[in-house]
């Protein structure tokens, strides 16, 4: 099987494990980068595997929307067109559809929306999007869901969840198709472009230069709103339908309290098997990562750590601070003292606050770094907290002290 998962120890729901697929293997818990535009914004890959990235993101609607899924296609797929070897987990484009697009029409076959680039109208079907995501060849595919604002109401919460296990059921179909099909004939033929040599562009070892995955794993989506009796069964549903490679819960950190999405993550974490990843979207601030992998989550992602380094915000051991502050001016510290990532290694707070306030480019490049940095280096704290069975002492005082200081920085 090219996925499989293992877990190695457990504390309580928590659990360490390893989530393997074809471009390689995945510590869990683990954070992924997000990379919504196969850029993870002012980082290469050579930082990201530096810094101990292994799985990434990217988004299905900005690529298809720009450059275009069949120009990335074209180039080889996502691993060759942006050069990270590692896995790739690409988003559906569901949350940008009922986010960022305006003039949405919804019906049972899909959604229409403009694009939020140029207006243009797009419509959005399960089947459309599991075509998208197999021209961009990531290891990691989500299925078309229909996302609803945090605090909606019930009738609507079951309403889009019923809808998003009926669309489950048409990418699944989809994509056996696609994975059936023979590849095409055009991509077959296609001989290596010779002006590409210098960038290592060799054939795949089947021949082909641009050539299609083989497999990809698709996750369903747990919808439910904040709404534990329809989480329960919209998990109970989906994982009937088929033994899926990992589970993702979708529609959480999106204006609900944060209670009510934590006593989701426990309803979650007792309605879906445990044999499986389980994958929280787009949460990824610190405190929401220990309090996930404490019910069971694995995998997290969110464009958090590069849009606060963006605004001066920096994630440190003792909370957040925000590098703009005067009092920074003449301090000779790095961001964050127990930090060994390549900013934290070579530069004081003073210098970094001195680029980002004469908006010179490497000052955003170190925060995303560190903060990026910070996430990954704390998901091998949790790991290492659940290996020694230490995690419950470890986050209780890791919150104690985030919590303390967040409340008034920033
Ligand atoms: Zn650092």
């Amino acid at each position: 099987m090219p996925f499989s998962f293992e877990i190695e120890s457990t504390a309580g729901s928590a659990r360490t494990g390893v989530f393997l697929t074809p471009h390689g293997p995945v510590e869990t818990p683990a954070f992924m980068p997000v990379g919504t535009l196969a850029t993870v914004k002012a980082l290469d890959p050579d930082d990201l595997t530096a810094m101990g990235a292994s799985m990434i993101l990217a988004n299905a609607y900005h690529l298809h929307l720009r450059p275009g899924d069949d120009v990335v296609r074209e180039m080889g797929g996502l691993h060759r067109f942006m050069r990270w070897d590692g896995p790739i987990l690409t988003d559906s484009g569901g949350f940008q559809v009922f986010s960022l697009a305006q003039l949405r029409t919804l019906s049972e076959d899909g959604v229409e929306f403009q694009s939020h680039i140029d207006g243009s109208k797009r419509f959005f079907t399960p089947e459309l999007v599991m075509q998208i995501q197999r021209n961009l060849g990531s290891d990691v595919i989500m299925q078309f869901d229909h996302v609803i604002p945090g605090q909606s109401d019930e009738a609507s919460a079951r309403d889009a969840s019923e809808r998003s296990i009926r669309w489950l059921a048409r990418c699944l179909a989809e994509l056996n198709r696609l994975q059936n099909a023979p590849p095409a004939l055009r991509l077959m033929r296609a001989e290596p472009d010779k002006t590409a040599v210098h960038l290592d562009y060799a054939p795949t070892r089947t021949g082909e230069f641009a050539a299609q995955p083989q497999h990809q794993a698709l996750f369903p989506i747990v919808q439910g709103g904040i709404h534990g009796s329809l989480r329960r069964e919209a998990a109970a549903a989906i994982s009937s339908m088929h033994e899926w490679p990992g589970y993702a819960i979708g529609g959480l950190s999106v204006g609900e309290e944060k209670p009510a999405m934590y006593e989701m993550l426990d309803v979650v974490d007792d309605a879906l098997p445990r044999t499986h990843p389980r994958y929280l979207m787009g949460v990824g601030f610190p405190e929401d990562l220990i309090e996930g992998v404490r019910r069971g989550v694995d995998l997290f992602d969110c464009v958090a750590p590069t849009r606060m380094g963006r605004n001066g915000a920096v994630f440190t051991h003792e909370g957040r601070l925000n590098i703009k502050r005067a009092e920074f001016r003449t301090d000779p510290r790095p961001l964050d003292i127990h930090c060994d990532c390549a900013a934290c290694s070579r530069f004081t707070r003073a210098y970094i606050r001195h680029l980002f306030v004469a908006d010179e480019i490497l000052g955003l490049r170190l925060l995303s770094l560190h903060n990026v940095h910070f996430l990954l280096s704390l998901m091998r704290s949790a790991r290492e907290a659940i290996r020694t069975e230490t995690l419950e002492e470890w986050s209780r005082e890791w919150l104690l002290r985030f919590r303390a200081t967040s409340a008034i920085e920033v």
